[in-house]
């Protein structure tokens, strides 16, 4: 499917269900080099970090591939839905739950962790306090119940994990190629 790439300017037109898993690695390599979350780092740089801690770690490979997508819908046209549903919702049409369901939850997993440990809200970067509002604040107790109940909630939370420590500027990482196969790999449809 090269050449159909949304993110290229020959192929505008092609229809976001057309693109293959390279271009989902396209739009990071496109858009993700300008594109800042209010963090120190692009959204490529952030992607990569996050998947290199979650490497790091001895994640999954579907855990290392969710941290390397996890902000993706950042990139995807602006909507109703909050990024983290953008972003989950667009890639189901490859990956299964194993992937998206971190993803969607990495939102969540940060107001969980905000609720249950007053420390963590102060770890935080400021851009993500900042924000803490804007996605919804603390959970109530039945929201929490709700996520710690969640199949994918202990991946969500090391995908937070991840997240958190993915925005320190001049990290040296691995690039998108060095991820292209693990993406490949766990790609289910
Ligand atoms: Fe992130």
């Amino acid at each position: 499917m090269r050449g159909r790439c949304r993110w290229g300017r020959s192929n505008a037109g092609a229809s976001v269900t057309d693109l293959a898993v390279d271009d989902v690695l396209g739009a990071l390599r496109a858009r993700g080099r300008e594109a800042y979350l209010g963090e120190p780092v692009t959204v490529t740089e952030h992607s990569l970090q996050a998947a290199m801690a979650a490497e790091a770690d001895g994640a999954p490979a579907e855990l290392v591939v969710a941290a390397l997508l996890h902000d993706i819908g950042w990139l995807l046209h602006e909507g109703p839905r909050p990024h983290e549903e953008r972003g989950a919702a667009y890639l189901e049409r490859w990956f299964g739950p194993a992937v998206t369901e971190p993803i969607r939850l990495h939102v969540a997993a940060k107001r969980y962790l905000c609720t249950i440990d007053p420390d963590y809200r102060g770890r935080l970067s400021a851009e993500s306090r900042r924000t803490l509002g804007r996605q919804g604040g603390l959970l109530d107790e039945e929201a929490r119940e709700a996520f710690a109940a969640h199949p994918y909630a202990a991946h969500a939370l090391r995908l937070r994990h991840y997240d958190d420590l993915a925005k320190v500027p001049g990290v040296d990482t691995p690039d998108l190629d060095h991820f292209a196969a693990l993406v490949e790999s766990v790609r289910a449809r």
